[in-house]
């Protein structure tokens, strides 16, 4: 594990996903920053002002190059969807760059298998996995490994409709799942393991292409049209919860923490932000069908805090800020080992 050496530390992260709302949380907290740009691609961050300083790359992945300046710069780096997107799994690891959050859970994350393990030994209700198409008995949704933001996926109802329509598509590893028919909800969680006290910050719904455009279409005419739904992200829509759902979303939430620590490694488990991505059925129950353990995209709605971070704190505390807040109780509570590795 890396901790910073001496000094004021300074809060840093890639220039995409979450950046804004993060480096914007640490001056709130009165941190200095550094934003990790792609030459060509630094616009916002010279717009909006939330970087005091701008380290441009030719690529994400040459980050590894500049670990030295970033540890001069007594740097913490706060992950967010991108890295898992850039770095290999084994180089991120090796990164010396001290970081907020659990390495060790990266790979129960990054693998949808063991993904599943977890989520099953927190007790939480999933859906299906068919083991082969010919199992295919009702609606399912066909995932493909390593895709994120829902590029490609499909649908279908038969092993027939299976095979058919991937044929058309490119070979790749894949899932077939079980497609709920539900409501989508994303739970935005904070666990601190300084306080040990599970925070739901926020939710957020998905405004996907073209899935989200369909119903503006009359169904004669999609089947005039042939076609063929795609869940590719491009935004994200805010979300309350009736609020006798919340129970049931914190005792979920907890369930996941607790389950971490069972998972290998120190028993350190996950913590601070991270995200279940659910489907709300009819019936009111939630099929949980991914975990992120990482800030997610969604609570960049929450800039200025969202209706439940406002009944808790009174000021504007986005889960950029939070994690702020945490690096600077656990500074001055002499714990940064509790939350860097
Ligand atoms: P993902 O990339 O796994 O977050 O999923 C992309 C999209 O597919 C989202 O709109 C989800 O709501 C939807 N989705 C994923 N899995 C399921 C499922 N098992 N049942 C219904 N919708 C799903």
């Amino acid at each position: 594990m890396g901790l910073p050496n001496k000094g004021k530390i300074k809060i840093a992260t890639l220039g995409s996903h979450s950046a804004l709302q993060i480096l914007h949380g640490a001056k709130q907290e009165g941190f200095s920053t550094i934003v990790i740009c792609e030459k060509g691609r630094e616009r916002p961050y010279e717009s909006y002002k939330v970087a005091d300083k701008i380290i441009l790359v030719d690529d994400f992945r040459d980050t590894q190059k500049i670990q030295r300046q970033l540890l001069e710069e007594n740097a913490v780096l706060i992950p967010h969807g991108t890295f898992l997107e850039v770095f290999e799994l084994k180089e991120f690891e090796k990164l010396k760059v001290p970081y907020f959050g659990n390495k060790g859970i990266l790979k129960w994350e990054a693998d949808r298998m063991m993904q599943r393990e977890w989520l099953k030994r927190a007790g939480l209700t999933l859906p299906m996995i068919y083991n082969k198409p010919e199992e295919i008995d009702g609606p399912v949704i066909i995932k493909f490994y390593g895709a994120r933001g829902g590029k490609g996926f499909f649908l279908a109802r038969s092993p027939q409709e299976f095979h058919k329509k991937i044929k058309e598509r490119e070979a790749r590893a894949y899932i077939i799942q079980e497609y709920i028919i539900g409501a989508p909800i994303y739970i935005h969680y904070f666990y601190s393991p300084i306080t040990d006290e599970l925070e739901v910050m926020s939710f957020d719904k998905r405004y996907e292409s073209n899935v989200d455009s369909i119903g503006r279409i009359a169904a004669k005419d999609q089947l005039d049209m042939g076609l063929e739904t795609s869940y590719n992200i491009t935004g994200n829509v805010p979300l309350v919860v009736r609020e006798s759902l919340l129970p049931q979303v914190f005792r979920m939430g907890e369930a996941a923490v607790k389950a971490s620590r069972t998972l290998d490694g120190d028993g350190k488990g996950l913590f601070g932000p991270f995200s279940l991505e659910t489907v709300l059925t009819p019936d009111l129950k939630f099929y949980v069908f991914e975990i992120s353990a990482r800030i997610v995209a969604g609570t960049n709605l929450y800039m200025n805090g969202s209706p439940y971070t406002d009944a808790r704190y009174g000021e504007p505390m986005s889960t950029g800020r939070r994690i702020a807040r945490e690096i600077k109780k656990a500074i001055k509570d002499g714990k940064l080992g509790k939350i860097l590795s």
